[in-house]
């Protein structure tokens, strides 16, 4: 549209410089080389020399008995007969002197007067008829940039390079848990019968080129209903309120075409949290996110759209997004273990010729720490070292050797975890694991991995068998000592500690200290110090006031000092007496950087006494 009107504006200078320049040329034109006065005329037709005179407006083309000629020029609004007179000539000759009235000829400048005056309304009537073509919605939505961007997938179309879920490698869960959602909107009948909620939001959470984009494309062409894809950023524009307009329009339009799945990528950038970072455009996005979530809070009951939306940290939306009703369905994307990674090599070596000798296992296991993005970059960059190599296939030395730029090119996040790395990511895990399985009251481990998440180097996942709503002093002991474990298990095996466990022991030492100030759990009894403040972020709280002695204080820290002191003696113990069980885990976790629940309980089932029936 911006092109049409460049072009148009161009043509437009063009046609006003051409009739500038006539304009400037034309008086000049007009002024014939034989131009005799008026005076001199009336003269020589007193002396019959004069045998016609052709009038055209107020130019007079004079024609001589003797056939040569002449012009001259009468006064505008008299005639050319009162002219003469008024000059002294005689009328009885002038009646003897052919008079032709021509109708005076119509010079280009004449023309270009009225097309001058007429031009600036035609320009204008152009423009805002290119405007109001684009508002064939009624008025509200006159000006297209208050209309949502959003882009359309149309999952009929079979030309488009097709993205389905064979596309996507790993990421089992995540897939498993998008398959229903798409089950969702295919079949809602069936869910509304049993009385099911269609699920709102659905928020894909995992470090940047995880696939998060990439599943859901996927998602839109597998599911067979309009897909509107709109990112964050695209919300926000120069002008204020664009960003809500833009939403309302996203969800009608999604809503009058249900079953639809809206997608908002990135939706970080929307969503901070609010109050917090304050600067440029701050409003705005408040405002956008609240027409975000009033759009879905409008939903009724059996609304057919899903929102989707990916985020590269969770941690910075705003606690209403999360809310339940909203985006209440999370699905985390983790970044790729060795099998995951292969996999991803794999469908980026589809459509490259990979010489026999090439094996993406040991490229898989030279990548640790490398995400999807990072390994389809990689596989294109082996096919240009390839090429520039002048072979005919892509050999494992040019994968290999392609690591390294990889990893020095400008748009990796991630970075390549070294083997020492691993091996103590490894054995921190593998403590956390083991003080898991073998305490009473810990939770049950879902799965250990050294796959690194966020800022975490690994994580080991476990989750209470039921949910609780009371806690007691023994889990909180037990859950401390799990915390430790880790940082105990570093120490063990290495003599040293590295920066992998601060998490760990920030969490272990606000528990210790909320189970002194908090619960009434220490020696200090059942009081409660200090005022706190639970802020909307989940579980986050913060000691506002304090409401006790500086003696109480020294207490307090006396006591969770304890808490935590116990806790390592207990995970030390513990580790100790299952070294050779820490150093297995550990092993596997280096060779395969995952393990599922049911591989690690086969590995401790020698030695689980506690869960029978599990
Ligand atoms: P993000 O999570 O940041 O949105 P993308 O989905 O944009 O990441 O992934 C970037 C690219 O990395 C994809 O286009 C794809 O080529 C590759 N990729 C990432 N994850 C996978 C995966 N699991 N399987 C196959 N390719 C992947
Ligand atoms: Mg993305
Ligand atoms: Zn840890």
């Amino acid at each position: 549209m911006s092109k049409i009107l460049k072009n148009f504006g161009l043509v437009i200078l063009v046609f006003i410089t051409i009739s500038a320049v006539f304009a400037l040329l034309n008086p000049g034109a007009l002024q014939k080389s034989n131009e005799i006065a008026l005076s001199t005329l009336v003269q020589k037709i007193n002396d019959g020399q004069v045998s016609k005179i052709d009038v055209s407006g107020s130019d007079l083309a004079i024609t001589f008995k003797d056939a040569s000629k002449a012009t001259s020029r009468k006064e505008i609004g008299i005639s050319l007969d009162e002219t003469l007179k008024n000059y002294g000539a005689n009328p009885d000759i002038i009646k003897q002197v052919i008079v032709t009235v021509i109708p005076p000829k119509s010079s280009f400048l004449d023309w270009l007067t009225p097309i001058l005056f007429i031009l600036p309304f035609v320009v204008f009537g152009i423009f805002f008829w290119m405007i109001l073509r684009q508002s064939k919605n009624g008025p509200g939505q006159t000006f297209n940039f208050l209309r949502s961007p959003a882009k359309l997938f149309d999952s009929n179309n079979k030309t488009t390079d097709r993205i389905t879920f064979k596309d996507v490698a790993g990421l089992e869960e995540a897939k498993e848990e998008v398959s229903e959602i798409v089950d969702f909107l295919k079949n809602p009948q069936k869910f509304l019968d049993m009385g099911a909620k269609i699920p709102k939001g659905v928020l894909l959470i995992g470090p940047p080129g995880c696939g998060k984009t990439l599943l859901a494309r996927a998602v839109a062409n597998e599911a067979g209903v309009p897909f509107y894809s709109m990112s964050g950023s695209e919300f926000i524009e120069l002008f204020v309120g664009v960003g809500a307009s833009r939403a309302r329009s996203l969800f009608e339009t999604a809503k009058k075409n249900q079953p639809s799945i809206v997608f908002i990528d990135e939706i970080d950038s929307i969503g901070k949290v609010r109050g917090v970072g304050m600067g440029g455009g701050h409003e705005e996005r408040e405002q956008t996110l609240n027409q975000i979530l009033a759009e879905m809070d409008g939903f009724e009951k059996n609304t057919q759209v899903i929102v989707m939306a990916a985020t590269n940290r969770p941690e910075y939306l705003d606690p209403a997004l999360l809310r339940p009703g909203r985006f209440d369905r999370r699905i985390i994307l983790d970044e790729p273990d060795i099998k995951g990674r292969e996999e991803i090599l794999k469908i980026h070596s589809k459509e490259k010729p990979l010489a026999p000798g090439a094996a993406l296992r040991e490229v898989a296991e030279r990548t640790p720490g490398f995400s999807g993005a990072d390994l389809a970059n990689l596989m294109n960059e082996a096919a240009i070292l390839a090429t520039r190599r002048a072979k005919k296939q892509i050999d494992q030395i040019d994968i290999l050797e392609s690591i390294e730029k990889v990893l020095l090119g400008p748009e990796r996040k991630s970075h390549l975890l070294s083997e020492k790395e691993k091996k103590v990511s490894a054995f921190h895990e593998a403590g956390h694991a083991l003080a898991s399985a073998f305490l009473p009251n810990a939770e049950e481990v879902r799965k250990i991995s050294i796959v690194s998440r966020g800022m975490a180097a690994g994580y080991t996942l476990a989750l209470p068998k039921e949910e609780k709503r009371m806690r007691t002093k023994s889990e909180f002991k037990d859950e401390l000592t799990v915390l430790l474990a880790g940082y105990t298990a570093e120490q063990l095996q290495f003599n040293e500690i590295s920066t992998g466990a601060s998490n760990d022991l920030e969490k272990a030492s606000l528990l210790a200290r909320k189970m002194v100030t908090k619960y009434g759990m220490s020696k200090l009894g059942p009081i409660s110090f200090g005022k706190r403040e639970t802020l909307e972020f989940i579980g986050y709280e913060q000691e506002t006031e304090r409401n006790y002695s500086d003696k109480v204080a020294a207490l307090i820290d006396q006591e969770t000092e304890g808490f935590i002191k116990q806790a390592q003696e207990a995970a030390a113990k513990l580790l100790k007496k299952n070294k050779k069980l820490l150093n297995k885990v550990a092993t596997i976790l280096m060779a395969k950087e995952t393990i599922e629940k049911e591989e690690f309980e086969q590995l401790i089932s020698a030695k689980t006494i506690k869960r029978g029936g599990v």
